[in-house]
């Protein structure tokens, strides 16, 4: 083991986001445009390069590994990358984990949990077919569905991701809660973030008028549900509220309107090997340069420090004036959300 990583406003940081590919076999409107031009192939880190990389951090104290894209599971071979990866689980590593779109859970469920995944977050934002087709453009919601299902079927836990978008899946707000407390799946709400293709909507873009603060979104359960702040924490944004008709809790994760950065635990590695430090800002430090550099770690580890000395104290989102400041011309689907 090496030292911990510890950033300027001494937070430790040992949760790993990587963002494996940045390819998607959806194209949902508030993270990419229908003609998205994807990195060239060549700059893409192997899969051996990406395990070298995330076998650095877990050395230097990242207990959580979170896999996501792009859609983690449209990339050839990644089986063999979790599988890589779940060697660590129990010797540094706490929890391997993904994040994804579920297109093709129902296929890859078993093995997940074969290699040692326990959880998987699944975005859905509708249980409409035809909603879900408008979101993600590509998406068909039956096969997710179907994903979500061979996933409880492995064992794993699932926690649906849903984005609170106004005129949108606004409409749904409870059967999406009915829903997951007859399935017995978690359910977090996530505000919509400024990134990437901010349109004008006439394409099906998304629009500003599609921000639906979550705090509009808690008063609406309000009107049929007590709602009480819960303690539970992961380490992560997501603030938890428990429903005392049925006991059921609910995430929200509110980059825009609830500060989180202090309790910041998280660094992101994206397919290229770059580094974020902050989701909301553009300073990162590039990772692939010293792993390519030979066969020594030492320089890896050196430039993964010196990233995380530089570890800025919070983003600068705002929403506030109907104006986007702090925008990030990045996508998503580049650092892993
Ligand atoms: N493809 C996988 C998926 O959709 O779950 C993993 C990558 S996706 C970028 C990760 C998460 O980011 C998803 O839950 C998605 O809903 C969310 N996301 C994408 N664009 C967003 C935005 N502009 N604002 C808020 N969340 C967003
Ligand atoms: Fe793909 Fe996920 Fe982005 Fe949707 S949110 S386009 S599923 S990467």
């Amino acid at each position: 083991m090496s030292a911990p990583l510890i950033d300027p406003f001494a937070r430790t940081i040992d949760y790993l986001r990587v963002s494996v590919t940045d390819r998607c076999d959806f194209r949902c409107t508030y993270c990419m445009s229908e003609h998205m031009t994807f990195l060239p192939k060549k700059d893409l880190l192997t899969l051996e390069e990406l395990e070298r990389l995330c076998t650095a951090f877990v050395r230097m104290g990242v207990r959580k590994l979170r896999i996501t894209g792009g859609e983690p599971l449209v990339r050839r071979n990644i089986m063999s990358f979790f599988e890589g990866m779940s060697q660590h689980l129990g010797h540094g590593l706490d929890e391997l984990t993904l994040t994804t779109n579920g297109s093709q859970l129902e296929r890859s469920a078993a093995d997940l949990a074969a290699v040692g995944v326990r959880r998987v977050n699944v975005s859905l934002d509708t249980l409409d077919a035809d909603r879900f087709r408008a979101i993600t453009r590509w998406g068909d919601l039956a096969k997710v569905r179907r994903g979500i299902a061979a996933a409880q079927a492995a064992g794993l836990r699932v926690k649906i991701n849903a984005v609170a978008l106004k005129g949108v899946n606004d409409g749904e707000l409870f059967d999406l809660v009915a829903w997951a407390a007859a399935e017995d799946l978690d359910l977090t709400f996530i505000e919509v973030m400024p990134m990437g293709d901010m349109g004008d909507g006439t394409d099906g873009t998304l629009r500003l008028d599609q921000y639906w603060p979550l705090a509009d979104l808690r008063a609406r359960l309000a009107e049929r549900f007590t709602l009480t702040e819960s303690a539970h924490r992961t380490g992560g944004p997501a603030r938890y509220f428990t429903l005392d008709e049925t006991g059921q809790r609910l995430g929200f994760i509110t980059p825009l309107t609830h500060n989180f950065c202090e309790s910041c635990n998280r660094v992101r590695l994206t397919c290229t090997g770059q580094l974020f430090m902050c989701l909301g800002q553009e300073d990162m430090a590039d990772l692939r340069a010293p792993l390519r550099a030979g066969i020594e770690d030492a320089p890896v580890e050196a430039a993964i420090r010196a990233a995380i000395a530089r570890k800025p104290k919070g983003h600068d989102f705002d929403y506030s004036r109907q104006r986007v400041a702090g925008q990030m011309s990045r996508h998503m689907s580049h650092t892993g959300g």
